[in-house]
């Protein structure tokens, strides 16, 4: 450890860090050099927010295009009564501060397309999914897939949770090597209409930031070529191997989709005859 380069501040406020075998000085610093955005300041975003900034994840961007219901208080812990009505990334930046006001917190207040999201992520090193939709979670990994950037999944319905990470490089998989393209519309139900167990984000959002710290410090092994399942009600933790797939639409040897497909593509009648 090299405790010079910190602050008399951040010593203190990272000590259990500093002394903590596997992240040490070495990896508080990484930690400090780091930037995350995290895509969505609601169920996930909020533990994933909270613990890097906590942790001193160096700068934080937070995209989110909606304003904070009461509805979302049940479980997006970011949030409080006092902000309903505000917009979320607004929030979110705010508390973000207070829990650590020596990061730098960039607010991104927008809907995610096509033509925003390159550029959003490009200044940043990793990325974590906490969308709650199909169109953006797509975008999300065919983005990252083309600027070759780390990538924390994680999604949420009712009681049950998935996470992993998605390393873009040589025959690795990615979200489409999984699942190729998205349900089609209608076909599955949002959080809300489906409802969700208040914690259960929590839980998998913890993981995601778990997760972004070891892909940043480099120490431990990552969710890469697992992806975790989580069960709420039974209290039950499964994996599955997930592999490269060689005819994957955006990662494999003949990519088919080689420019982002925006939502409206997904979901409404194609924009134009194939
Ligand atoms: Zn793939």
């Amino acid at each position: 450890m090299n405790a010079a380069r910190f602050t008399e501040e951040q010593v203190q406020r990272y000590a259990r860090h500093i002394i903590l075998p596997n992240v040490g000085g070495a990896g508080q610093r990484k930690l400090l050099d780091s930037s995350v955005l995290i895509i969505g300041a609601g169920g996930l975003g909020s533990p994933i927010a909270m613990y890097l900034a906590a942790a001193g994840v160096g700068t934080i961007g937070i995209v989110d295009f909606d304003d904070v219901d009461v509805s979302n208080l049940q479980r997006q812990i970011l949030h409080t009564n006092d902000d309903v009505g505000r917009s979320k990334v607004e929030s979110a930046v705010e508390h973000l501060r207070a829990i650590n006001p020596s990061i730098d917190i960039v607010g991104h207040d927008t809907l995610l397309f096509s033509t925003n999201v390159m550029e959003i992520m490009e200044p940043y090193d990793v990325v974590i999914d906490g969308t709650d939709n199909f169109p953006v979670r797509y975008l999300v990994n065919d983005s990252t897939q083309f600027l070759r950037k780390p990538l924390v999944y994680g999604s949420i319905y009712q009681f049950e949770g998935q996470a992993t990470v998605f390393m873009p490089g040589a025959e690795t998989p990615c979200y489409r090597c999984l699942f190729p393209s998205p349900p089609p519309p209608g076909t599955v139900p949002s959080c809300a209409e489906g409802g969700v167990f208040g914690v259960l984000p929590g839980i998998i959002g913890s993981i995601q930031a778990t997760e972004a710290i070891k892909v940043i410090t480099g120490e431990g092994e990552t969710l890469e070529g697992r992806l975790l399942l989580y069960d709420a009600l039974h209290m039950s933790f499964q994996e599955v191997r997930i592999r490269w797939d060689a005819d994957c639409p955006v990662c494999g040897k003949e990519p088919s989709i080689t420019e982002l497909i925006d939502y409206e593509a997904f979901c409404g009648v194609p924009a134009r005859p194939e």
